[in-house]
């Protein structure tokens, strides 16, 4: 039962977009500003975050150009997935959420944030799984590898599947779960020797490369010499252009991300693939998909995977920095790759 309380103001910490990022964000195009909250209002609550997402998706919003999502405005914080605690609460929907109840929100990048009752989901974790995974493989990154994997590329047990981007918190679920459902052959491809490790040894993938040693052509062409039936594409550029290459008749690709190009300037743009043709021949399809559009396949999601998580079967990884003060910098090492899983800030 959920008992509506007040509480006093509370000063929250923001991170505020201030400028619209050239190429690599940098520092001075953001700014930490404290903020006096009005105390939750009537259906309200007020959330003290433990922890919050950066996602590379956050780059595009950092431009003022059209997109699935609007961009951040600035001079406001930014928002994005959070995991936190109610400590007030105007809600009086018995169901709605209570004083210490755990919650996810849209409030990111901020310590603090009051909104609308039924704009926060409460949310229990795992026996042994701490909160911050609804964050990764319990949340938007998770159900994007398994709607992008299940839905979208209509992956088939038998099928040989290559995932770039494969030691990030959705190409290292995508490889897991392609394993775990009968694929002939899991290939990953990430930026270091240390997270090729992780993905062959730990995660079970069958082989993995270092996109920076050589070409991704040649790197994928030794590690699938029977080819690839499925390519979930999480960098595009070179490395759609290698799975297009080494893709068996009637491959499919899931169009989820294309961070090669994300701090690309207009004077500077990333090559994308020069085969295209290849497509035609081999009778390819090539599906683009935005998680949101399947938020209601969650559910499902969760239903499936959160046993395999608990138990261990589905292994995960977080990359953690604390402080808010440190968020700018988390998101900055995100894309730079100093994350192996997911990359979150810890309040
Ligand atoms: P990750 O956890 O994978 O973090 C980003 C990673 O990208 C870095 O760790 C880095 O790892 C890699 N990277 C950065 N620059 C490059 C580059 N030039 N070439 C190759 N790899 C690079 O992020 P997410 O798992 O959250 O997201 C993965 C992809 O999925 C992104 O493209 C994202 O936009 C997309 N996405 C799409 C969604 C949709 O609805 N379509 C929803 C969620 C995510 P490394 O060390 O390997 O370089």
């Amino acid at each position: 039962m959920s008992r509506p309380t007040t509480a006093a103001t509370v000063t929250a910490r923001e991170v505020h977009l201030v400028r619209r990022p050239s190429g690599m964000p940098d520092p001075d195009d953001f700014a930490l500003v404290d903020r006096d909250l009005d105390a939750p209002g009537e259906g309200e609550v007020l959330v003290a975050n433990h922890h919050f997402s950066v996602d590379p998706y956050m780059r595009g919003r950092m431009n003022d150009v059209p997109s699935y999502v609007p961009p951040f405005r600035l001079h406001e914080a930014m928002d994005g997935r959070a995991v936190g605690e109610v400590v007030a609460s105007r809600s009086d929907d018995p169901d709605g959420p209570a004083v210490g109840d755990l919650v996810t929100s849209n409030l990111a990048w901020r310590t603090h944030g009051v909104v609308p009752a039924e704009q926060v989901q409460k949310v229990v974790a795992p026996e042994g799984v701490e909160p911050s995974a609804f964050l990764g493989v319990l949340g938007v990154p998770g159900l994007t590898a398994w709607v992008g994997l299940l839905d979208k590329a209509a992956f088939r047990p038998g099928d040989a599947v290559f995932v770039s981007g494969a030691a990030g918190a959705v190409g290292s679920v995508v490889g897991q779960l392609a394993k775990l459902k009968g694929a002939s052959r899991v290939v990953g491809s990430a930026g270091s020797a240390d997270k090729v490790r992780w993905l062959t040894e730990e995660l079970g993938f069958d082989a993995a490369f270092d996109y920076k040693d050589a070409p991704v052509v040649d790197q994928l062409r030794e590690a699938a010499p029977d080819g690839i039936d499925v390519y979930f594409d999480n960098v595009g550029a070179d490395h759609l252009e290698a799975a297009i290459a080494c893709a068996n008749d009637f491959a499919r690709v899931a169009a989820c991300g294309a961070i090669a190009h994300y701090n690309d300037t207009d004077s500077d743009p990333t090559p994308g693939p020069r085969n295209l043709f290849q497509i035609v021949k081999k009778r390819l399809t090539i599906q683009g998909f935005i998680v949101t559009d399947s938020i209601g396949r969650m559910r499902p999601f969760l239903d499936e995977v959160t046993p395999w998580v608990a138990e261990g079967r589905l292994g995960f990884a977080e990359t953690t920095v604390e402080g808010i003060d440190h968020a700018v910098e988390a998101f900055r090492g995100m894309l730079r790759g100093e994350n192996t899983g997911k990359m979150i800030v810890k309040l």
